[in-house]
């Protein structure tokens, strides 16, 4: 059996298709936020953040505060699209052939 691996699509690829929240809930992505520092995991409401900041909201390269008391660490954004095996840090350069 050849090709198992549809994560070859490199995360930076998937962001064409996929910059805003609205693009994510569309193709059906599941993203969670851990803190780079005290590991706490959540899994992100899309929905809710497409009411609060807008569909065109979008999650790539960003980095928030902790929400955990105490902890003074960023938390970082992690995708998976419904045919990747395990969520990636939502990561990548801006695009930059958008012809
Ligand atoms: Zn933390």
């Amino acid at each position: 059996m050849g090709s198992r691996n549809p994560d070859r699509i490199p995360i930076a690829m998937r962001r064409r298709r996929c910059e805003s929240v609205g693009d994510m809930i569309r193709l059906g992505w599941d993203v969670h936020s851990k803190c780079e520092a005290c590991g706490l995991l959540f899994r992100v409401n899309l929905r809710l953040i497409a009411r609060v900041k807008g569909a065109d909201f979008s999650l790539w390269n960003r980095k928030e505060r902790c929400k955990r008391l105490g902890c003074v660490g960023f938390v970082n954004f992690q995708g998976k699209a419904p045919d990747m095996s395990w969520h990636e840090v939502l990561s990548a350069p801006w695009p930059e052939d958008r012809s």
